[in-house]
C-alpha cells in the first residue's frame, strides 16, 4: 500500500492499485446490508429506465436531501475543539462551583464563530467573534456563551432581533448593507462602545487563537456559605492578542476564506495546543446599587482599576473533533446551563438569552439535542424527560413522574435547593435601566479612543470607519454617523467626516 503525505486529520491516501482482499472493508447501506455497486443504478438494460426497487439509490438521494440542519440564525460559521480547564488559584471563597475548586481539571468543548456571516462566509469579515464554552462538570454541563468582546451593541433583548436583521442581508437585494448597519447604530446610541471596539483593531482577530474571550454579561457566584458576588469572566489568550488590518483581511477573504477554522484545526493537529488564562472581576454583592456604572448593563465594562483581574485557571484546547458536523455543528451552548455556585444577574440581555438559546436548539437540532455527543453531560442524568423525536437513550427513571413510590430520583433540596437570585419588587414597566452616577452611552467609548488606543490605532480606526461609511451609506445616515463619532470623541468624529467628505 502506497501512502502519500499524511493529512493533519489522519486520513491516508490509498492508491488505486491497492489489491482488494477478502478482509478489505465493503460498502453497506444504512442497515448494514452489503450493496451491489457504488457506481451504477439498477436499470432495465444499460440504457433503460431506473427501477424503484433500487432502494440503495433511493436511500442515498433521500439521505443527501436531508444532510443539512438549519444553520444557526447567528454565529453560523465557526470552528471548535475539545480540551480541558485546570484551576490554578483558590477562588473557593467566591464560588462553590465544582469546576472552580482547587486542583480540579474539567473536560470541555469550545466553539468560536463569526456572528453575521453564513456557513460559507469568509472568516476574516469584520465582526465580533463568538466564544462559547461547555464544561462537563460533576454537576452537569456548565456553558459560558461569550464573545471576544467585553460588551455588546444593545442592552435589552427587545432590540436584539432588529439589531441582527440590520447586520444581515437586505430583503430586496439579498446583500449585506452598510446603510442598514449605520442606520441602526446611529439610532441606538447604546451601540457606541461596541461599535468603537468593532471598528478598531480587535474587530478582525488574526485567528481565533489570538483573541480574548469575555462573558460580557455579569453573572453571580455563590460560595459554600451562601455569600453572593457579581462576576465577569475574562479568558485572555496565552498566544497574545493579534489582529488583521482591513487590507489583509480583505485579501484573505478572497484567497483563504476558511483561514480561522483551518488555523485552529492545524494548530491542534500539529500538537500546538492553544490556551487561555481565565481571570475574574469580582464585585461584592452590596456594591451593585451604588457602583458608578450600572454593573448589569451589557454595553459597559467594569474598569480594571475598580475591580482588578483575579486569576482562576487555564483552558487548553488539545483535541480536534473527529467529525465536524457531529461535534461542532450539533454543539448546543446555552447560557441557562448554570451549575450550583453560579447564577444569572439582572442583565436583561442575559435573561433573554436564557430562553432563546435552548429554544433555538429545539428548533434546529430537535428536542432531544442534549443526548447528542457534544451536548451529553459526563455526569449522570436522572431526568424525568421522555420520548420525542430522535430520542435514543432510554428513560433514566422507572416511572415517568415525581413524586413516585418506585425509588425514582427526588430533588435534594438540602444540597441543591439554594436559588442564586436577588430581591426584586416594583411596578411592571417598560423602561430603560435606572441610570447610575456615570452612566451615559458615549463615555466608555471615548475612554477607549483617547486612553487605550495609540496614534497608529486611532489612524486605523478612522480609516476603517470611513472606508465602511463610503460603501453605500447615504445622507442623512452619513451625517448622523459623523455626529455619533463626534459624541464619542470630537477629534475622531471630525477626522472621519473630513475623510468621507473627501478632505
Ligand atoms: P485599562 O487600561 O485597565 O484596560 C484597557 C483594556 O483595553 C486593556 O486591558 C485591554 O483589554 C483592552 N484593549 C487594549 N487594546 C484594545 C483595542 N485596540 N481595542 C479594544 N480593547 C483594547 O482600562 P479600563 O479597565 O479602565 O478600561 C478602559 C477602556 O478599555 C474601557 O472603556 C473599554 O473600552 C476598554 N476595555 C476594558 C476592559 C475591562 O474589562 N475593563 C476590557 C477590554 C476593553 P484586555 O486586558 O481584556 O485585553
Amino acid at each position: 500500500m502506497d501512502s502519500l503525505t499524511p493529512h493533519p486529520d489522519g486520513r491516508t491516501l490509498v492508491t488505486e492499485s491497492t489489491p482488494r482482499t477478502p478482509e478489505a472493508p465493503y460498502t453497506t447501506n444504512n442497515a448494514g446490508i452489503p450493496v451491489e455497486s457504488d457506481e451504477h443504478s439498477l436499470t432495465v438494460s444499460p440504457d433503460g429506465p431506473i427501477l424503484l426497487q433500487d432502494h440503495y439509490l433511493i436511500e442515498k438521494m433521500a439521505q443527501f436531501n436531508r444532510e443539512r440542519v438549519p444553520e444557526r440564525v447567528v454565529h453560523a460559521k465557526g470552528a471548535g475543539a475539545y480540551g480541558f480547564f485546570e484551576v490554578t488559584n483558590d477562588v473557593s471563597q467566591f464560588t462553590k462551583a465544582d469546576l472552580f475548586q482547587p486542583g480540579r481539571r474539567t473536560e470541555m468543548l469550545a466553539r468560536f464563530s463569526t456572528v453575521a456571516g453564513e456557513q460559507g462566509s469568509p472568516d476574516t469579515w469584520r465582526d465580533p467573534r463568538g466564544f462559547a464554552l461547555k464544561f462537563y462538570t460533576e454537576h452537569g454541563n456548565y456553558d459560558m456563551v461569550g464573545n471576544n468582546t467585553p460588551i455588546f451593541f444593545v442592552r435589552d433583548p427587545q432590540k436584539f432581533q432588529d439589531f441582527i436583521r440590520s447586520q444581515k442581508r437586505h430583503p430586496a437585494t439579498g446583500l449585506r448593507d452598510n446603510e442598514m448597519q449605520w442606520d441602526f447604530w446611529t439610532l441606538s446610541p447604546e451601540s457606541a462602545h461596541m461599535v468603537t471596539w468593532l471598528m478598531g483593531d480587535r474587530g478582525i482577530p488574526k485567528t481565533y487563537r489570538f483573541m480574548n474571550g469575555y462573558s460580557s454579561h455579569t453573572y453571580m457566584w455563590v460560595n459554600g456559605g451562601g455569600e453572593r458576588f457579581w462576576v465577569k469572566y475574562h479568558f485572555k489568550t496565552d498566544q497574545g492578542v493579534d489582529f488583521l488590518t482591513q487590507a489583509d483581511a480583505d485579501e484573505l477573504a478572497g484567497t483563504d476564506g476558511d483561514r480561522h477554522r483551518r488555523d485552529l484545526y492545524e494548530s491542534i493537529a500539529s500538537g500546538n495546543a492553544p490556551s487561555w488564562t481565565l481571570y475574574m472581576q469580582i464585585m461584592p454583592f452590596e456594591d451593585a446599587p451604588d457602583y458608578r456604572f450600572n454593573p448589569f448593563d451589557l454595553t459597559k465594562v467594569w474598569p480594571h482599576g475598580d475591580y482588578p483581574l483575579i486569576e482562576v485557571g487555564r483552558m487548553t484546547l488539545n483535541r480536534n473533533p473527529e467529525d465536524y458536523f457531529i461535534h461542532i455543528e450539533q454543539a448546543a451552548f446555552e447560557p441557562s446551563n448554570l451549575v450550583p455556585g453560579i447564577g444569572p444577574s439582572p442583565d436583561k440581555m442575559l435573561l433573554g438569552r436564557l430562553f432563546s438559546y435552548p429554544d433555538t436548539h429545539r428548533y434546529r437540532i430537535g428536542p432531544n439535542y442534549a443526548q447528542l455527543p457534544p451536548n451529553r453531560p459526563h455526569s449522570a442524568v436522572s431526568s424525568y424527560a421522555k420520548d420525542g423525536p430522535m430520542r435514543y437513550t432510554p428513560s433514566s427513571t422507572a416511572v415517568p413522574y415525581a413524586p413516585n413510590s418506585f425509588g425514582g430520583p427526588a430533588a435534594d433540596v438540602s444540597r441543591f435547593g439554594e436559588i442564586a437570585g436577588w430581591a426584586s419588587a416594583g411596578e411592571m414597566v417598560r423602561e430603560a435601566y435606572r441610570p447610575h452616577r456615570e452612566d451615559d452611552d458615549w463615555g466608555q467609548a471615548g475612554t477607549q479612543v483617547r486612553e487605550v488606543l495609540d496614534d497608529a490605532a486611532r489612524d486605523r480606526l478612522v480609516s476603517n470607519v470611513s472606508g465602511h461609511l463610503l460603501q453605500g451609506v447615504s445622507r442623512p445616515v452619513l451625517d448622523r454617523a459623523f455626529q455619533y463619532w463626534r459624541n464619542i470623541d470630537k477629534t475622531i468624529g471630525d477626522r472621519i467626516a473630513s475623510k468621507v467628505n473627501g478632505g
